[in-house]
């Protein structure tokens, strides 16, 4: 966000400078509502000396309340603009008791993850967690050993130590994918008024989709010519994950660091581990490329394809290598074309499709990402920087790992012709269920608030938007779509990735428990945030979120739960 030049009011009446300086006051104006009356719930934390102290100096100001800072902020918002409908806008936006309520929530701060104790461990668990998944998956044939034996981590650190090869890899991966972000042609949406801007609604350029078209002419260039060795990526997982794991530290403390230098922080604890953790600035941007939307949609899902891709060129190869020596055919006629025959497994192929699936959808749908809750609402610290840049594309591809593994072990995975169709339709069932459920939620909010932008990205399935589909009205002013699969049930979306989560699982068996880490880790991740979610909405729409639930009861499988 570039800084205006402007003057603004801060939460204590003061006219300050810039954006930075609005963020300053919004902070003393946050750390007031945390400790102070009616906006702080039971749950709501105690301070620690650093905040009270920022609160006794808050509470010597004039008597401001959050909310009446963050109007004020917008009012002056609205008087700075030239543009007619932006300047409505503001004004009808301070005076909306919805945007008050936004306020409220986006000041409080409320110890999540067992607070400072909690995240601090988790930072170090997460990382420990991946390493010995890994060795376990890569020297133990995908059993679970004795993490406390030394005899273990000897054997495996050497192959998880970071390289020079990896470090060019992911960070050559990554700084590519900063530079199609910020050039390649796209869409432009808005975010939701943000309360901490005065209501201001930032700009996000979805151009997901070219970026990924480019990827992929890329790649099949590197693979025909042969240029580069596909095999190379998933044949150094170990060092690329290491690698990975210390770039987003180093992210971390970086982002942590600029944001208290440059005073561009919000919402802080006055924990440094907690607020490391939860982050220290919201809307970090270079430019007009927002860093948290970027490593959310643009890194994560790409790696954990390119790793399937890379297993999958691997595979082929050996298998091709062996047909030869068999003297058996490497192409076939199709209509007159000579095609090379793909000697890929079949559970290698359903990792494949599964992450390509994935990978597509986060693209194609890119529009709907800014007004999602990560990027309106949480902050760009360790949770979402450690999350997408290491924890997501190295956690989830042990399914696509462990069959590597196996195939290059010489006993490649292999299941009947029947459990290998039942887990490709259920696949793709419960991916039409989940791209489908947020698409109509997604595009119904966006028509709600006029931001709807009719998409042509492939593949739209049907019933993807519902045409008049039945709706609660709230006090709110939002509505709570009750037509589609949200009558079905509230998160059956959840219960549809649960599902293509799960397949993942069983295409490589039941030897190794390692592959359904991602299932059971992600159970967990979901029942997190649906306790949150409902909490949050709860909260935002009162008794008419009662009549909802009452109206669609069932969360995630309709008669049963
Ligand atoms: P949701 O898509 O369920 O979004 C929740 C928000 O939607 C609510 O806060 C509310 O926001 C709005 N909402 C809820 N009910 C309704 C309704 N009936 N009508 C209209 N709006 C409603 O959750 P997530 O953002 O967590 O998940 C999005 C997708 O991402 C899911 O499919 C999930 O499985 C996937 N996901 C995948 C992860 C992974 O690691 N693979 C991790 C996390 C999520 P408001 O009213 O404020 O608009």
């Amino acid at each position: 966000m570039p800084p205006s030049n402007s003057n603004n009011l801060s939460a204590d009446g003061a006219v300050v400078d810039d954006a930075a300086d609005v963020s300053k006051a919004l902070r003393r104006r946050n750390t007031s509502a945390t400790c102070g009356s009616d906006d702080s719930d039971s749950s709501d934390h105690a301070p620690p000396p650093s905040v009270a102290s920022a609160q006794s100096s808050a509470s010597s100001s004039p008597n401001l309340t959050p909310t009446s800072s963050v109007v004020n902020l917008t009012l002056k918002e609205a008087e700075k603009t030239t543009d007619k409908r932006e300047k409505r806008r503001l004004s009808q936006l301070s005076q909306s008791a919805a945007f008050r309520k936004e306020v409220e929530v986006d000041a409080r701060i409320k110890y999540e993850f067992g607070g400072p104790v909690g995240v601090t461990f988790l930072m170090a668990f997460f990382p420990a967690l991946m390493l010995y998944m890994y060795i376990c998956l890569l020297r133990q044939s995908g059993r679970l050993a004795n993490p406390f034996d030394a005899a273990l981590w000897e054997d495996g650190l050497p192959h998880v130590m970071p390289t020079m090869f990896a470090a060019k890899l992911y960070l050559g991966f990554s700084a590519f994918q900063v530079l199609t972000a910020m050039t390649l042609p796209g869409i432009v949406v808005k975010g939701l008024p943000v309360p901490s801007l005065g209501g201001r609604q930032l700009e996000y350029l979805c151009n997901g989709v070219a970026t990924w078209y480019v990827d992929l002419a890329i790649l099949a260039v590197v693979i025909t010519t042969g240029v580069f060795d596909m095999a190379d990526v998933i044949d150094n997982v170990g060092p690329i994950m290491s690698v990975a794991i210390l770039t987003s530290f180093l992210i971390t403390i970086v982002t942590y660091s600029v944001s208290v230098v440059k005073g561009t922080t919000h919402r802080m604890s006055g924990s440094l581990p907690y607020d490391m953790f939860m982050g220290a600035v919201l809307n970090p941007r270079i430019g007009k490329l927002d860093l948290k939307m970027w490593s959310e949609i643009r890194v994560p899902w790409k790696i954990l394809f390119l790793i399937s891709l890379s297993a999958a060129v691997k595979d082929h190869e050996m298998n091709a290598e062996i047909a030869l020596e068999q003297g058996l055919p490497s192409t076939m006629d199709f209509m007159g074309l000579s095609l090379p025959i793909i000697r890929t497994s079949a559970p290698i192929l359903f990792m494949l499709l599964a992450h390509t699936l994935y990978v597509n959808a986060c693209m194609k749908g890119e529009e709907c990402i800014p007004t999602t809750w990560d990027i309106f609402y949480e902050k760009w610290g360790y949770m979402l920087i450690y999350w997408n840049m290491a924890g997501v594309p190295f956690s989830y591809c042990y399914s696509t790992v462990y069959l590597s593994n196996r195939a290059a072990a010489g006993d490649p995975i292999s299941h009947s012709a029947g459990f290998t169709a039942f887990l490709f339709v259920a696949l793709l069932a419960a991916y039409y269920v989940w791209d489908t459920a947020n698409s109509q939620k997604n595009r119904f909010r966006m028509q709600e608030r006029g931001t709807y932008v009719e998409r042509r990205t492939f593949p739209q399935l049907p019933w993807g938007t519902l045409k008049n589909p039945t709706y609660i009205v709230t006090r709110h002013g939002n509505k709570l779509l009750t037509g589609g699969w949200w009558g079905v049930a509230r998160k059956i979306h959840y219960t549809a990735d649960l599902v293509m989560a799960l397949s993942w699982g069983l295409i490589t068996g039941f030897e190794s428990p390692i592959p359904y880490f991602y299932f059971t880790f992600f159970v967990t991740v979901l029942t997190h945030r649906v306790s949150r979610d409902m909490e949050h909405c709860k909260d935002k729409y009162g008794e008419d979120w009662d009549r909802y639930t009452k109206e669609v009861p069932y969360i995630f499988i309709p008669f049963v739960f």
